[in-house]
């Protein structure tokens, strides 16, 4: 695997696999891998001749100082993982590599961004557009690998793409659940060993919601998860809401829609978690 830490030496590479006619696939992360990551990129790996990889913690999506100081960054785990599955490019900036200057500009994501993550973290989505459009610049690859784990993203990521006419398809990949379904994430090494059993239960909260959607109305099923969530005092629940899987827009009847999404946030042991789960309507 060829590791590049500055932009020039990326991209001058890439002049030369891009005379050959490679497809390239890129999947940007933050670090601290694990097979959810993976999962994306042996999707791209399965579509494309060359395979990128981006690790970059990206300060400007982080409203919580503390949030990223202590975000986790097991650089020689990772690196092997990605050579054991195959990557053939990590790219591997410094903060400075990436913005030698603070950026200034701010993006506007309409309803999108205003919304769940968005309401709940200011700035978030903003900074999120801007590394996401700096990488997609930097590596112009031919198809990008997001992960439904973070669906508003990969909303946002779509509407960049299409408002600024990014040449980039973008392919959504599947939420890798634990076995008690937790989603895999990189906090989740974070969440303090006696709560860890606990974190299912937001798992199980949209399991609970999916099954009542049929015979309930939204605003009650939205009362039953706060319910629910009543005997785990050690979860704070922050949001629990049902949205159009598309606009994000709430939902308040089943009726004539095609499908929604079940998304939360929840606080275990000073962890914020983030989970959805999209539910095609019969
Ligand atoms: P991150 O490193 O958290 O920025 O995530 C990088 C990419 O991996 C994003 O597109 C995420 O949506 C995706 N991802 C994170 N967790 C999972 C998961 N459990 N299953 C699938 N994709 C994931």
């Amino acid at each position: 695997m060829l590791v590049f830490k500055s932009v020039s030496a990326l991209v001058g590479h890439f002049k030369n696999e891009k005379l050959k006619s490679h497809s390239v696939g890129f999947v940007p992360t933050m670090g601290a891998l694990h097979s959810g990551h993976i999962s994306l990129l042996h999707a791209a790996r399965e579509e494309n001749d060359v395979v990128i990889v981006s690790i970059f913690v990206n300060p400007l999506q982080f409203n919580n100082q503390n949030d990223l100081e202590f975000y986790p960054r097991p650089l020689n785990d990772d690196i092997a993982l990605l050579e054991k599955n195959k990557c053939d490019i990590l790219f591997l900036p410094s903060a400075e590599e990436i913005f030698s200057c603070k950026p200034l500009l701010k993006l506007d994501f309409g309803n999108l961004d205003t919304v769940l993550e968005g309401k709940h973290r200011p700035g978030h989505f903003n900074g999120v557009g801007i590394i996401v459009s700096k990488l997609f610049n930097i590596v112009q690859p031919d198809k990008a690998y997001f992960g439904q784990k973070d669906l508003q993203q990969f909303l946002i990521v779509q509407q960049l793409v299409n408002d600024l006419s990014f040449q980039i398809k973008l392919e959504r990949c599947p939420i890798i659940r634990e076995n008690d379904g937790l989603a895999l994430s990189s906090r989740n090494l974070r969440i303090p060993s006696p709560l860890r059993e606990k974190a299912s239960v937001i798992y199980k909260s949209l399991c609970l919601a999916e099954g009542l959607l049929n015979s309930k109305p939204i605003p009650e099923i939205e009362k039953e998860i706060d319910i629910f969530f009543k005997n785990y005092p050690e979860i704070q629940l922050e949001y629990f809401k049902i949205v159009d899987s598309d606009s994000l827009k709430e939902v308040y009847s089943i009726q004539d829609r095609k499908e929604v999404a079940l998304c939360i946030a929840a606080v275990l042991g000073g962890i914020r978690l983030i989970d959805n789960k999209i539910i095609a309507i019969n």
